[in-house]
This record gives structure tokens, sequence and C-alpha cells, in this order.
């Protein structure tokens, strides 16, 4: 098997809460707590997850944004976490975003040409105006937009248009990975389907890796190879699309993908409601950080956090269900999201 183009190993990120009378740290937020993963080569990994579970502060650490508070990231076999700006500088190219919301993460005062020539020009991947032109011109293809509005400034477009521009932006530096922040969250629901359309057709087309951040199981579903969910800083679940929805293996995937519209029509799932909210990332639960809403713990869950452990090829969960007998385990065999009849 090939080397993963992107690993993720045991990934930390800690915020200190400052506060007292002298500002000093008085605690932490927990944001990611131990977060591994790897993609492949033109492969889509999805991170899904309640809002506030950490899932867009892993791939913040990825790009750099902030420094980690421990943990690896390997780029192609390549740490750089740890990378001096002046050596990342190159390999900054090869990982790219696009952002959540199109109105403001494009600069209005910049027309679509000089925003897609920016990446361009900053990475040195064209040697002249002309093939600084034919590149912008390319990338509007790319994302079947009119060569012609190359001209026009970002308002001029609408949501959905802004975000072709953002992908444009992200292949123009010829990224062998993309991380896609909730990037179609803010859009109408036709809109969405456009542009995870568009996605997977690029990343085909390109042999591209996708980080695929959102907390939208339905749109996951359509477009990813494996997922990943996170709950309160910690992945508790990792397997193969088809295995993750067809027999979830951790209780909080059970409950996020029963309610995920089914469809076929007159079917339903049984929706599994959680009680509670999400507990504070400050002070996470003991144990099992799920313990306090999930419809099955028990009193191991209360004192020892399990490990995230295979249970078959490729998935694996972080649940002490698994070391019961089948007859006591709820999630043992396929259960399809708890599909009811028509
Ligand atoms: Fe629920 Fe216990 Fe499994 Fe945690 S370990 S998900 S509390 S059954």
């Amino acid at each position: 098997m090939s080397r993963p183009i992107l690993e993720v190993k045991d990934l930390k990120k800690h915020f200190p809460i400052h506060g007292g009378f002298f500002g000093g740290v008085t605690g932490h937020v927990y944001a990611v707590d131990g977060v591994s993963f790897d993609i492949a080569r033109g492969e889509t990994l999805s991170l899904v997850g309640e809002s506030g579970c950490g899932k867009s502060t892993v791939g913040k650490a990825i790009l750099r944004l902030f420094p980690i508070t421990a943990g690896q990231v390997v780029l192609d076999g390549t740490r750089i976490d740890d990378m001096p700006a002046g050596r990342l500088r190159p390999l900054r190219r090869r990982i790219q975003v696009v952002f959540q919301d199109p109105f403001s993460s494009l600069n209005p005062r910049m027309r679509v040409r000089d925003i897609l020539a920016e990446p361009i020009r900053n990475f040195g991947l064209a040697k002249g105006k002309d093939e600084m032109e034919e590149r912008v011109a390319a990338l509007m293809d790319k994302v079947r937009l009119p060569r012609d509005a190359v001209g026009r400034w970002p308002h001029e477009f609408s949501g959905g248009q802004r975000q072709r521009i953002g992908i444009a932006r992200a292949l123009a530096a010829e990224p062998d990975i993309i991380i896609c922040d909730e990037a179609v969250s803010a859009l109408d629901v036709s809109v969405k389907a456009q542009i995870v359309n568009l996605l997977q057709d690029l990343q085909k087309e390109l042999g591209l890796a996708m980080l695929f951040i959102s907390h939208d199981l339905a749109i996951v579903e359509h477009m990813t190879h494996r997922v990943a969910v996170m709950y309160l800083g910690k992945i508790v679940e990792v397997a193969p699309k088809r295995e993750l929805f067809a027999a979830p293996k951790h209780p909080y995937t059970e409950a996020l993908l029963s309610a995920v519209p089914v469809p076929e029509p007159g079917a339903q799932r049984q929706r599994i409601i959680l009680k509670g909210d999400v507990p504070s990332p400050i002070n996470p639960p003991k144990g099992c950080r799920f313990h306090t809403r999930c419809p099955y713990a028990f009193d191991r869950c209360r004192v020892e956090e399990p490990p995230l452990r295979p249970l078959e090829a490729g998935h694996l969960a972080a649940c002490h269900l698994h070391d019961r007998p089948a007859a006591e385990n709820p999630l043992a065999g396929a259960r399809g999201g708890a599909l009811l009849p028509a």
C-alpha cells in the first residue's frame, strides 16, 4: 500500500484559559485531545460531529493556523507541525482550504482574476503573463464558471458561484489535499448538491485527497470514502462509508445516523434523541466522554476511557459494549441506522 498523503498522529490542541487577578492560566479548553487518522491520495475522509466537537480545530491545526499542543502532522512523509516557517512555505502549496462562508472568504476589493492569480504568483506556478491568463481561464473552466467573469467582483456572484471561486482559488496552488471546512453548509439545498458534485468530479479528475469537515451526515454519505466521527475532542469511530452507515459501532454514530433522512419513500429511521447537551470541553467527563448522554452507558463507562480499536477490517470504534457478549451488545451486527419498515 502506498504511503498516505496526510497522517495525523495523536494530535492535541488545548487552548489556555486566562483569568484571575494576574491573568494567569486557570484552565484549558481541551478542543482536540488525541486525534489520529490518515488520508490516502485520491481519498475523501469526512470528519463529522456536532458543532464544538473539535473537527474544525483539527483542520486549522493541519493548516498550521496555530501551534499544536502535542502530536504530529505528516505530509507525504515529512513532518510539518514543527517545521520552521521558511521551510514550510513551499509545502503550504500542497494543502489548501475551502472555507464555509463564501461571502467573507473572498477579498471584496479584488477581481476574480486577481483572486485566482494570487496563489499562482505566490507559488511561482506561471512563467509569464500569458501563462498566468491561461491558468486563470483553465481554473474558471474547472469550476464551470464563464471565462469572461474573471473581470467581475465577488459581490456580483451568488453564494454558490462564490464557493466555486473559492474552490478555484484552492486549486490554483495545485494542491495534493484540500480541506473543506463546512464548505457547503451555508448554501441552499440545490446549490449544495451542485457544489458536492463539482468537488467529487474534481477529485476524480485531479486525484486530490480531501478532508471534508461537516456536521451533515446526509451530505457526507454522498461524497466520502471513509468517515471519522468526533465527539468532544476525540474520534469515537472510523470506518468506510458503507460499513459505518450500515452498521455503526458507536452509540453516538448511531444517534447521528438516526437523524439522517432516508431516501426510500415511506421508510423512516427510529430517531434516537440524545439527552442533555454536549459537556464542556473545559471539563470533559471522566471515563467515556459520551457516558453522560449514552443510552447504553453502564458502570465501567463512567470510570474507564474506551480506546479507539479495530473491530473489523478498517472499522474502529471506542466503546466498551464490544467487550460484552453479542446478546448484551445492542450494536452487535448490522443495524442499518435502525431503519423502520415502510
Ligand atoms: Fe456508551 Fe459506554 Fe460505549 Fe461510551 S463506552 S459509548 S458510555 S456504551
